[in-house]
């Protein structure tokens, strides 16, 4: 596999086939890294595989870092924008609320960057290479049942497939979810709010003098609204490689319901986007779009398995842990999914390991994407709080910490950089490949050692815990 080297030994025989349900972004990168990893992998996809997303997603460093060990990096660099820092406007007035600057020496500690890069040149760089891996991919194929015990998938024109591995990669509206989690896996609560994407070329936003600013800038933009949010970044087109503006906007459900799909495309509704909420500039930056793109989420409690008990069923992705919609981490979290996936089918295990280093993964993955899952929702309220006293002293506080943002990163305060940072270093500074390496260091020995699956060595993996960053380590390596 491309990347650094790995401080753990490779399998070097035990080919296992996966059959992955779902070709978006968790499958398509699972489906590479397995391939990468020795294995065979057949991806089926119910679309034809055409449709592309403009939608921008941003990249975090954990996830940029994992990209650039693939060897992704360089291809991932002609179509992604680099970010230099978040600032935070009143949605009415559009003046300056706060600003969280991405610091150089914090950047470099990380030794990764945060990007944003269009949804649809994400994907189509990981078929390319997964395609160039070896796996096969068949379109137009929908997954209508599982039998996790024999480990085979029934399509919607009757076709059955056979797999030692199958994966669920099957997005909100899981098929294989339920096979897994039983029945809780269909229960949850419509969300409050719904997430529209907009995309605007920017060839329009330079014809009005006020929104040239935010075709050149790097930065993330975010109008904090009444009871509403909307924030914009800008993204390169992969096909014509012009920018594009990509916006998204956080509205009040009030009822209505929006489907969990990404693909459904309407004329724009100035009415149901609440528009007059927000200042002129936003007002015209949206206008300019021909359509929005309207996407619904059900708030799930965190699944209990991830594993059929077969040990033949795994679920990646939006099917494992459904994170609202257009958040900062819901390629981050598939992908590193796909890293803990892929380097674990890496190790020296037999076959009969499988249910052991699926269960594994359930571990290694499943506190940390309820973290993210609930610290998702926590700051998109936080953006979208309605007017009142609880705004009036997000507000007062987003503007006292502006002043020190700017300082630099050995100038500002102890307490503001711990304050500010310390919930987003623990999410950026983990690396998935390593929380492997850890677990191998752990068990790998007692693992070699064991020819069937041990249940002493499944309980130990069971208490595992992945390492947590802090903030003080990243300062000291920034030094
Ligand atoms: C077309 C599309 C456009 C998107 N655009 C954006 C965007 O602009 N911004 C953003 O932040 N996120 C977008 N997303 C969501 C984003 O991909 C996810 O939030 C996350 O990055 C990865 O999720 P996933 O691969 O687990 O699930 P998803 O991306 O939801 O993909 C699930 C895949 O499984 C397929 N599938 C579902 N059921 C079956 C079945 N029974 N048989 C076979 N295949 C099945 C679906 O067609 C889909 O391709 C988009 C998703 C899709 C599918």
């Amino acid at each position: 596999m491309p990347g650094g080297p790995l401080n753990i030994p490779r399998r070097k025989s035990q080919m296992l086939r996966f059959i992955v349900v779902g070709g978006s972004i968790a499958g398509v990168s699972c489906a590479y890294a397995l391939q990468e990893a020795g294995h065979q992998v057949m991806v089926l996809e119910q679309s034809d595989g055409r449709q592309k997303s403009h939608g921008g997603i941003r990249s975090p460093p954990n996830m940029t870092r994992l990209l650039d060990q693939w060897g992704l990096g360089p291809a991932v660099a002609r179509v992604s924008i680099k970010a230099n820092r978040f600032t935070f406007l009143d949605g009415k007035s559009g003046q300056d609320l706060g600003l969280l600057v991405l610091h150089d020496k914090l950047m470099n500690a990380l030794s990764a960057d945060f990007l944003y890069i269009q949804h649809g040149g994400l994907h189509a760089m990981f078929v390319e290479f997964a395609k160039n891996a070896g796996v096969q991919f068949r379109y137009n194929t929908e997954v209508v049942s599982v039998d996790p015990w024999a480990g085979v998938v029934t399509t919607r024109k009757g076709a059955k497939l056979t797999a030692d591995v199958i994966v669920g990669a099957d997005g909100y509206n899981s098929i294989v979810r339920p096979v897994v989690v039983g029945p809780e896996g269909l229960k949850g609560i419509s969300d409050k709010r719904i997430s529209v994407n907009i995309t605007v070329p920017t060839d329009l936003m330079r014809q009005h003098q006020d929104l040239v600013p935010l075709t050149v800038s790097p930065e993330w933009s975010l109008w904090l609204g009444d009871d509403c949010a909307t924030h914009g970044l800008l993204t390169v087109n992969p096909q014509t490689l012009q920018k594009e503006y990509s916006v998204v906007m956080h509205v009040p459900s009030e009822g209505k319901s929006a489907q969990e799909s990404w693909t459904r495309a309407q004329p724009l509704d100035e009415k149901f986007l609440k528009l007059d909420r927000f200042e002129p500039r936003v007002q015209k930056l949206v206008r300019l779009a021909k359509s929005m793109t309207p996407t619904g989420y059900t708030v799930h409690s965190p699944f209990d398995n991830w594993v059929h008990e077969s040990g033949k069923v795994v679920l990646v992705g939006e099917a494992a842990h459904p994170l609202m919609p257009n958040g900062s981490h819901n390629a981050a979290m598939s992908i590193e999914d796909a890293m803990t996936l892929s380097t674990l089918f890496s190790l020296p295990a037999a076959k009969s390991h499988t249910p052991l280093l699926l269960s594994a993964y359930e571990e290694l993955r499943q506190p940390r994407c309820a973290a993210t899952q609930a610290s998702e929702l926590r700051k998109r309220d936080f953006v979208c709080l309605p007017r009142g006293p609880e705004q009036q002293a997000r507000d007062g506080g987003l503007r006292a910490a502006s002043k020190r943002a700017l300082l630099d990163w050995d100038e500002a305060k102890e307490e503001y950089l711990r304050e500010t940072w310390e919930e987003y270093i623990d999410l950026f500074a983990f690396d998935a490949r390593e929380a492997v390496e850890d677990w191998w260091t752990k068990w790998g020995s007692a693992i070699l050692r064991s020819r069937m699956t041990d249940p002493r060595i499944e309980s130990a993996a069971r208490k595992f815990e992945p390492p947590r960053m802090v903030v003080d380590v990243l300062r000291e390596g920034g030094r």
